[in-house]
């Protein structure tokens, strides 16, 4: 059997101790006689996966108590449409900020309910900036703030974040949630898709302040309304137990590696690795402003892109797997979420100093 270093913008690594886990679990968990997979929700011991579940998210991300913590399906593309049904309250417009792609499917998503005020937009740019604080052409009457803090296809992420006075501000935390420790009260609603930071593709996570739940627009499916899931502890239906499971797993991990103050120096210096390298060579490239540089998804690209498919069968001949770029970018793209080991990074950049000095 052999891992790859699997450098995928998600669904993406998982912890090698996590699976282990759960392939010691496969057949029966406990002494329930039967997989997590074959559980009723409703059943003692799944309600117990899924509380602890739970209470291992909020201890490690330090999550207030009045804030709900909602297991979702449909991904964080089906949150682009419940964050306008739940929270524009009456008001008929919400402040996005444009600075990538998904920011880009959000505003889209926006408009078919309310009018959208771009109060930053870096496109002109190629997208490859952060807009600063005192840049942002923020609206009083907004219903919320929505950001992007990590553009998972342009590798740019906000290096603060955005001060929106009594503007809830929400976040697409899809790519950067877990990866450093951050201030959850600063937020109205926190979302993410599970497969790249959290645990297997399924599962999406809200986390949403409580005085944000109960005011839905009046057509809103009742699978879209937060307050459905907050009223039923995320099972008025079936959840993705499996997910749920193994993102509870993830958790775990977490808390045995020191919590999101060690995984962020650990993070930190993962990225660091790359861009020194990138910033140290005419051969490599990354076209973001260094201090929107993100530590989740590094983009770069070769001097010459003839070299790609060459650059592409060396990596995965020592186990360097999926660094292409989104095709919209082009290029290479290494994602180096929490599961990434560090000995993956360091592998990766010995290979580029040597198809470098092979091929600059
Ligand atoms: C991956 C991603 C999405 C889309 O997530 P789905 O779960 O596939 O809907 C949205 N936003 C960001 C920032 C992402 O990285």
């Amino acid at each position: 059997m052999a891992r790859s270093y699997n450098f995928s913008a998600g669904p993406a690594m998982l912890p090698t101790a996590v699976i282990e886990r759960a392939q010691q679990e496969m057949l029966e968990w406990g002494d329930s006689g039967m997989s997590v997979m074959e559980m009723s929700h409703r059943g003692k011991d799944y309600m117990s996966i899924a509380q602890s579940a739970e209470a291992n998210l909020r201890e490690v991300m330090g999550i207030p108590d009045n804030y709900k913590v909602l297991f979702l399906q449909g991904g964080a593309s089906s949150q682009f449409a419940m964050v306008p049904m739940n929270l524009l309250q009456g008001k008929s417009g919400a402040d996005y900020l444009n600075t990538g792609m998904w920011s880009k499917k959000a505003v889209a998503e926006a408009k078919r309910y309310c009018d959208v005020n771009v109060a930053a937009d870096t496109s002109e740019g190629g997208f490859c900036s952060v807009p600063t604080q005192e840049s942002l052409k923020l609206n009083a009457d907004a219903a919320y703030v929505h950001y992007t803090p990590n553009e998972t296809i342009g590798g740019v992420e906000f290096d603060y974040v955005p001060e929106t006075g009594d503007v809830p501000l929400v976040a697409d935390m899809s790519s950067t949630i877990l990866s450093r420790p951050m201030d959850v009260s600063k937020y109205g609603v926190i979302y993410a898709g599970a497969q790249k930071n959290i645990g297997p593709a399924g599962l999406t996570i809200a986390i949403v302040r409580e005085d944000l739940i109960g005011n839905a627009m009046e057509n809103t499916p009742v699978m879209f309304n937060y307050e459905t899931h907050a009223k039923s502890d995320s099972m008025y239906n079936t959840p993705p137990t499996y997910s749920w499971y193994m993102a509870g797993l993830v958790f775990e991990w977490i808390k045995e590696q020191g919590g999101l103050a060690a995984m962020g120096e650990i993070n930190q210096r993962k990225a660091n690795k790359i861009y020194e390298l990138i910033d140290s060579s005419d051969f490599y490239g990354n076209p973001v402003d260094k201090n929107g540089r993100s530590w989740m998804n590094v983009p770069f690209t070769l001097a010459d892109a003839e070299l790609d498919g060459a650059f592409l069968a060396g990596a995965a001949e020592r186990g360097l797997v999926t660094l292409k770029g989104h095709r919209s970018v082009g290029g290479m793209r290494a994602s180096i979420y929490n599961a990434m080991p560090e000995s993956g990074v360091d592998t990766l950049v010995e290979f580029m100093k040597e198809f470098e000095q092979q091929n600059g």
